[in-house]
């Protein structure tokens, strides 16, 4: 399908044996897990689960800790496109395959537990044609010898079972972070090459949302664009209204969609800080970038 670019974001096992048919949210799927069940835990101890922006909001609040120590302890970054974005992926416990969360009694942190654990055993498949400016979501089936939920006795619409595992809500807060990353795949080569900085600055603003709080605050932000009291004071508060301002900052750094005012002087005050780094870096023989 050349014209169709397909993410399956959502499975939390590389290798999944995704089965080629893909639904809708009335496909009927007979699952059900449970503590009781014989392979309890057995799809936590062998993990690949992808982070969004949202999940990763949900765990380092869950665990109290910022978004900066939470991916140094708990991700590993990968590149979600060839030389382009990255994305972050749980890191399993040391020097073996197992989640870091899991404990003998199940998720440590269940209520908050990533959209991937979430959606398992079905695969959200987000899809955007060629021809079109929206994605459209359809689910696929995994299917794995070791998980012996598909046989259990009950029946439930793929709808109803994302209503059931709170995935409502996670793709809502997530589908930003997906239709940008459709975006760059199928720009291809139209966008050329990202540069480092756009690079850096699509994680910042994407998974760093602490880090990308103290960029708000610094003086450059505040040189660069133009922001009412009530925003800036939103964004020092709400790791959700961050999340969207970022989504509105990548677009307008990555592909000049406009929607943050900058200031008239602000190509002004860029050259300024180039010039007074350029200074600095030759003072000091370091290599500017
Ligand atoms: S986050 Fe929880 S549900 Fe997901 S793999 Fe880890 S232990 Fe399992
Ligand atoms: S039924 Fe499947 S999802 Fe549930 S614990 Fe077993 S392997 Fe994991």
């Amino acid at each position: 399908m050349a014209d169709v670019d397909i993410n399956v974001g959502e499975s939390p096992f590389q290798a999944s044996p995704v089965t080629p048919e893909t639904f809708d949210e009335d496909h009927v799927i007979r699952f059900r897990c449970h503590k009781d069940i014989e392979c309890f835990n057995a799809c936590c101890r062998n993990i690949d689960i992808t982070l969004t922006p949202y999940d990763i909001i949900r765990l380092k609040q869950h665990l109290g800790i910022t978004s900066g120590a939470f991916l140094k302890k708990y991700t590993v970054p990968f590149e979600l496109a060839a030389n382009s974005i990255a994305g972050v992926k749980v890191r399993p416990v040391e020097g073996g395959t197992a989640c870091q969360f899991m404990t003998d009694e199940g998720c440590s942190v269940y209520e908050d537990r990533p959209t991937a654990c979430r959606y398992y055993p079905v695969g959200l498949l987000s899809m955007r044609r060629a021809d079109e400016n929206f994605d459209r979501a359809s689910y696929a089936l995994v299917r794995e010898d070791h998980c012996k939920g598909h046989l259990e006795d009950r029946e439930i619409t793929i709808g109803e079972y994302r209503k059931e595992q709170g995935l409502v809500e996670y793709d809502e807060l997530g589908r930003a972070w997906r239709q940008l990353i459709l975006k760059v795949k199928s720009a291809g080569p139209s966008i050329g090459k990202l540069s480092k900085t756009s690079l850096q600055f699509f994680f910042l603003a994407c998974y760093d949302v602490d880090r990308f709080r103290e960029f708000i605050k610094s003086s450059g932000f505040e040189q660069s664009f133009v922001i009412d009291d009530a925003t800036r004071s939103e964004l020092l508060e709400d790791d959700l209204a961050l999340l969207r301002f970022g989504d509105r900052m990548i677009r307008q750094v990555m592909f000049a969609e406009e929607t943050i005012e900058k200031t008239s002087d602000a190509y002004e005050k860029l050259v300024g800080r180039r010039t007074e780094a350029r200074k600095i870096s030759e003072e000091f023989g370091d290599e500017p970038e």
